[in-house]
């Protein structure tokens, strides 16, 4: 079975086509600038067609949704009422499942007939329990507003899990795992016997590890304090705690981890604050999720800092090995998101 993967986000449509039950791939691409200023590319909508002009004979659409919020525990047959419950979700995704939705509506057109499925990042943390997910603020706010936290890069946890065990020759039921997704976004999993038991990212992307451009853990009085202070308004907080802190803004050069090794390297000190702030974040994690877990097996890394920058994982680790008995095996493991919604796909298109 042909199945097309689309990750369709505000201004890009990225794909991967694979042949399914064999896992095959069969060709992947991307398309970028979508919708913006001298882009050929009007919208999604065009920009499939332009997708389907060379791939072609699909069977099936994956499609990756951000945020499931609590209505959807898993991958889902896209019908009416699913869309209406992704349109409802974007209330607290705007940035992202509007996007999502146009991907899924413009295949709809194009492919009419060709079933499509939705794989949610939030998914796989839906397991997490109450004591991890409520957030401490009036409880009122989880019930009428469904503030808590959700978590994100869910597919790549579950991914990655699945991985280790195949590897180790373990199954999953029988392995307590730390999974570190390490990319320009980056969020930490702790997941006992194949389930997420806690995450970094919550009710946003924002929380958790020191990121690429966002700020991860903060005093939340802080936000209003420099609101007050700058004079900054709400769009532009926003903005600030999105795209223009974490690496980027502790270092002042970048948010890529490989600029700020070099620059650390020849002796800049913000680039090795900076890194040195990253490193630091993750071990605290590490450390909570050991005693959530109480026992590792396996410390998993992935994503672009993850899977390619050993000093990173080695200056991760070092204190770690010293303080445990039993060693746990760290394991580098390249993501691979795509595969896993095509897997969820031909599973419940199969069904
Ligand atoms: P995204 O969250 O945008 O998918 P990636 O997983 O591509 O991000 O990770 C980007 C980060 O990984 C950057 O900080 C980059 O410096 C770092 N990195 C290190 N080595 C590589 C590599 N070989 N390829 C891509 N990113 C790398």
């Amino acid at each position: 079975m042909r199945i097309l993967v689309i990750n369709s986000g505000s201004s890009s449509i990225k794909y991967k086509l694979f042949d399914m039950p064999a896992e095959r791939l069969i060709s992947r691409g991307a398309l970028e600038h979508i919708g913006e200023k001298g882009s050929k590319i009007a919208n999604h909508y065009s920009g499939l067609k332009t997708i389907l002009e060379e791939v072609v004979s699909i069977e099936a659409v994956g499609h990756r949704v951000v945020h499931g919020a609590e209505k959807f525990k898993k991958a889902v047959l896209v019908n009416q009422k699913v869309i209406n419950g992704i349109k409802e979700c974007c209330a607290i995704a705007p940035l992202h499942n509007p996007a999502n939705l146009s991907g899924i509506l413009a295949c709809q057109k194009l492919l009419p007939g060709v079933r499509q499925v939705a794989v949610f990042d939030t998914a796989f943390h839906q397991n997490i329990p109450a004591h991890a997910y409520i957030y401490g603020l009036p409880y009122d706010y989880y019930d009428k507003l469904r503030v808590r936290k959700y978590g994100f890069h869910g597919t790549s946890h579950e991914y990655v899990a699945v991985e280790a065990s195949r590897i180790l020759k373990k199954p999953l039921n029988k392995l307590k795992l730390i999974s570190c997704h390490l990319g320009n976004g980056c969020s930490i999993t702790a997941i006992n016997k194949g389930k997420s038991i806690d995450t970094s990212m919550g009710f946003t992307p924002l929380e958790g590890l020191v990121m690429g451009t966002r700020c991860g853990d903060i005093d939340p009085a802080l936000v209003t304090y420099i609101m007050r202070k700058k004079k900054i308004n709400l769009q532009n907080m926003e903005l600030i705690l999105n795209k223009e802190s974490g690496l980027r803004g502790i270092s002042g050069i970048s948010n890529d981890m490989r600029s700020l090794e070099a620059k650390a390297s020849a002796g800049n000190r913000r680039a090795r604050l900076a890194i040195d702030i990253f490193v630091y974040r993750i071990r605290k994690y590490i450390g909570a999720y050991l005693s959530v877990l109480g026992g590792l097996d396996a410390l998993i890394f992935t994503a672009g800092i993850g899977e390619n920058q050993p000093s990173i994982r080695a200056n991760i680790c070092c204190e770690l090995f010293r303080c445990l008995n039993k060693k746990p095996k760290i394991m580098v493991i390249p993501t691979n998101e795509e595969l896993m919604i095509s897997r969820q796909t031909y599973k419940l298109i199969r069904r």
